[in-house]
Order: structure tokens, then sequence, then C-alpha cells
């Protein structure tokens, strides 16, 4: 192996996930290039949310999240004052005692991998957020999860991979990415190692990776600064989440720098159509009234539509391309990927330079898209 700045490196694409890699790669030695169609952070990443949020639908997706959440504070002090960090935690509310009950297995869940959480009954819930609706039956809270600004986020991590003598090439789309370099309107670049970031857009440079957008629409207030302390999500966003064919809504609120508060979340499959629905928004925003009735003296500012790369098994594709040895995917972060970026990029970077890394890659191997069709 070419020891190190002398191993080139082309990242593609410049969303939360391209800049995370790239600033992995640069801090192991890499020379890197980033090629980014647009600008910095204008895909995807553009239209998050920005919770750095502990998920635990799968032990892989926990996993990641928790190592990814811990290389967040490692690295949050060094980004700029524009990413608008904020150590909220989140509250998962509970609606009734069912739901509490869940919020329990979940403190547990939490509890086995080292994660603090502590549940909150009905009183504890009120004194915590005064404006909830006053008959919640209680809360897990979260004291470890954050918010950040995304695009700022990505830029920020890119300002500390170009510190290690990364390029970022700005309006520069890849045509084609072959078995040595890509192809670009003009002319060709070549490199040892090749990653495909380019979340939604993953499947065009890379035909058979198994990535479709899963729209969501989102929503950001007036200014009204103490209306809510923590991000706040339902217990049945989970299972928003977790449908796959109708359209779903789930209470997702969150508390922004600026006093505002972003309010999420919907999410279905319309492939990239760029004309909202009214109906779904309206759905959206009376879920965040109902939680918050508060919300009622409150304006909606502007909404807007955002695409979340999705995979069938809602697991990021992250590892070589068995087709193109010197490709490596890093796409299909779906509603997570701002979290799990900073992971993303340093389990990428641990497999290419052959290190162990500190979870199991298997579970987000990008063959797997094939053995799942095999088995269909
Ligand atoms: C409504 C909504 C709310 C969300 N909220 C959260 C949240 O709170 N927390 C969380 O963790 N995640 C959240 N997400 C998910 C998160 O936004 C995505 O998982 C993440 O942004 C994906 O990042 P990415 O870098 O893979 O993709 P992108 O940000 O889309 O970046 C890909 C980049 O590749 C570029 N590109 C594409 N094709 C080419 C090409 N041929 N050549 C060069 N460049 C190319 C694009 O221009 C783009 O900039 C949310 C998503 C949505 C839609």
């Amino acid at each position: 192996m070419a020891v190190g700045s002398s191993r080139e490196a082309i990242v593609v694409g410049a969303g939360i996930v391209g800049a995370a890699c790239a600033f992995a790669l640069a801090r192991a030695g890499w020379r890197v290039q980033v090629l980014e169609a647009d600008a910095v952070g204008a895909g995807t990443t553009a239209a998050a949310m920005g919770h750095l949020v502990v998920m635990d639908d799968s032990a892989a997706q926990l996993a990641l999240c928790a190592w990814s959440l811990e290389l967040w504070r490692e690295w949050l002090p060094h980004l700029p004052a524009g990413c608008e960090v904020d150590a909220c935690g989140t509250l998962w509310l509970a609606a009734d005692d069912d739901e509490l009950h869940h919020v329990r297995t979940k403190a547990q869940t939490y509890a086995r991998v080292g994660l603090a959480a502590e549940v909150l009954d009905a009183q504890a819930l009120r004194a915590a957020e005064p404006h909830l609706r006053p008959d919640l039956a209680g809360a897990l809270r979260v004291p470890g999860d954050q918010v950040l600004y995304p695009p700022a986020a990505a830029r920020g991590l890119l300002s500390l991979a170009e510190r290690h003598g990364a390029r970022v090439l700005e309006g520069c789309a890849v045509r084609t990415l072959d078995a040595d370099g890509v192809r670009l309107k003009a002319g060709r670049l070549d490199a040892d190692v090749l990653v495909n970031a380019t979340g939604c857009g993953a499947p065009a440079l890379t035909p058979g990776l198994p990535i479709v957008p899963r729209r969501g629409h989102l929503a950001i207030s007036d200014r009204h600064p103490g209306l809510v302390r923590h991000q706040l999500v339902e217990l049945g966003y989970l299972k928003s989440a977790h449908a796959t064919d109708a359209a779903s809504v789930a209470f997702n609120l969150q508390p922004r720098a600026t006093g505002q508060v972003l309010i999420g979340s919907s999410r279905e499959f319309v492939g990239f159509d760029t004309r909202p629905n009214p109906a779904l928004r309206a759905r959206m925003l009376q879920r965040a009234l109902d939680f918050v009735p508060a919300l009622a003296h409150v304006s909606v500012l502007r909404t807007w539509l955002g695409y979340r790369p999705a995979t069938p098994d809602k697991l990021p594709l992250i590892g070589r391309w068995p087709a193109l040895p010197r490709l490596w995917i890093a796409a299909g972060h779906e509603g997570l990927g701002i979290t799990t970026a900073l992971a993303s990029g340093q389990l990428l970077v641990d497999l290419i330079d052959g290190r162990t890394p500190p979870i199991d890659p298997l579970p987000y191997r990008p063959e797997r898209a094939f053995e799942s069709h095999a088995h269909a």
C-alpha cells in the first residue's frame, strides 16, 4: 500500500456524508478532492432538521448512532459558531401508559450501550416543557442528543478537511464513475480511491444501489424564544419512520438558536416530485398543534421539501462496491444522515485503510443489495 499523502482519493458529493468522509480521509493522510455538482450542503443536507439523535430501530442503527454522537461531541467544539449547536437533548413523548411502557424499554436499551436516558413521569414532563398538552403520560429524556444547522456543519467539516490539504470543487458535476476515476464535463480525474457520497443521486452514478427518495415536508416559524427547550419527538415517530408504503406524519419539534421552531415531519414515496402535498403538510402542522397547543399563536414563515436517501432495510450503504474495486459507497442514510455522518466517514476510512473499526461493519456492506435481491 502507498504511504502518506501520495494516496489520492476523490469524494463525489459534498453533503454532510461526503464532508465527513473527506474529513476522515484527509485526517488519515489521504490527498482528497471533493467534487460537488452544486454547492456544499445544498442537497438533502440543506433540507434536514439537524437533530443529532440516537435511534434504536436495530442494533446496527443504534451502534452507528451512538458512535457518531461520540464523534460529534469530539468535533463540535472545532466547528464554527454558524453551526448553531444546541445541546438541548431529546424528549421522546409518551401519549399513554402503553407508550410509557415502551419508554422504559427504550431506556433499558440505551443503558445497555452506556447512553444516559431518564424516564420522566407526567409531572416531571410538565415541568420540563410547560407548553406541551397536559395529558401526556411521560417521556424519555436523552440529554446527550443535540441539534445543529446541517449545511453549516458540512461546510465546517470541509474546512477542517482543507486544513489537512483537501480541495473542494463546487459546481463540478461528475458524469460517470469508472474503474479508475471520474469523468467530468471537461476531462477526467483518476485516484486510488473513489467515494460515491451523492445521497439520492448515488444510483445514477452506481447503477444497482437500492436508494430511493423518501420525501419530507418541514416548516419553520417566526421567533418565540423559549417556547420549547428540547427537541420533542412523539414515540409514534418510530411507526412513521417504519411505515414503508403509505404517507405518514409524526410530531417532531425543534427549538432553533434563532428562537424559531422547526416543525416536522412527513414521509412519502413520490419520487423527486417537487409539488408540495398540502393535505399531508396540513396533517403535519395539525399534529404539532395537538402536542403543543401554544403553536396556535405562532406563524409559519416557510415550508419546504427534502428527499431522504432511503434503503429497503433502513441502514446506510458503507463499504467497497464489489464490481469496481476502487469504488467505495457512503450513501443511503435516509432520515439519520446528519447524525450518522461522522461514524460513516470514519468507518469507511477504517475499512479503506484495513483497520478494524470499533463497530461491526457487516450490516452496512453495500453488496447486501444483491444478497436481498437474490433471496427475494
Ligand atoms: C425533512 C428531512 C428532515 C431530516 N432531519 C434529519 C435530522 O433531524 N437528523 C438527521 O440525522 N438526519 C435528518 N435527515 C436526513 C439527512 O438530511 C440525510 O440523511 C443526509 O442529509 C444525507 O446526506 P448526504 O450527504 O448523503 O446527501 P446530500 O446532502 O443530498 O448530499 C449529496 C451531494 O451530492 C451532490 N451530487 C449528486 N450527484 C452528483 C454528481 N453526479 N456529481 C457531483 N455531486 C453530486 C449533491 O449536489 C449533494 O450536494 C432529514 C432529511 C429530511 C429530508
